[in-house]
């Protein structure tokens, strides 16, 4: 997870060369591109939002207080009938958690059994 962090930073980073421009356009900063300045604030702005957001996008996305979380991979082995195709795993919803389980992909047809047994016995699917 921290290789992911340190990505995550440098991602937003990314965006330093986007922001420090405006910054200086917005104060009438002398060079059209920025002050040294302008970038040192960018990039310090880009790594306070990197430090923070991650934990935001990170709940944003596994989340299931925020609905189903599936996960979707081409060309896989379904692990119920063996078919080769576009592969289903539900990931974690309320009451139910395989993050941490090895991942087993269902074909879309093996997929919604499974789903139609899991509402069955009351896990809530979105
Ligand atoms: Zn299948």
């Amino acid at each position: 997870m921290i290789r992911r962090y340190l990505l995550y930073l440098i991602r937003w980073q990314l965006s330093t060369p986007i922001l420090a421009p405006v910054i200086a356009l917005f104060k009438h900063s002398p060079s059209l591109f920025g002050t040294r300045e302008d970038w040192i604030g960018a990039a310090i702005a880009n790594l306070i939002g990197g430090l923070i957001f991650f934990w935001v996008d990170r709940f944003i996305f596994t989340s299931e207080k925020l609905g189903t979380v599936w996960q979707v991979h081409e060309n896989v082995t379904c692990g119920e009938c063996g078919k080769t195709a576009r592969g289903y795993r539900l990931v974690k919803t309320e009451g139910y958690d395989k993050t941490k389980s090895a991942p087993q992909f269902r074909c879309e047809e093996c997929s919604l059994k499974k789903s139609e047994t899991l509402r069955k016995k009351g896990v809530r699917i979105d």
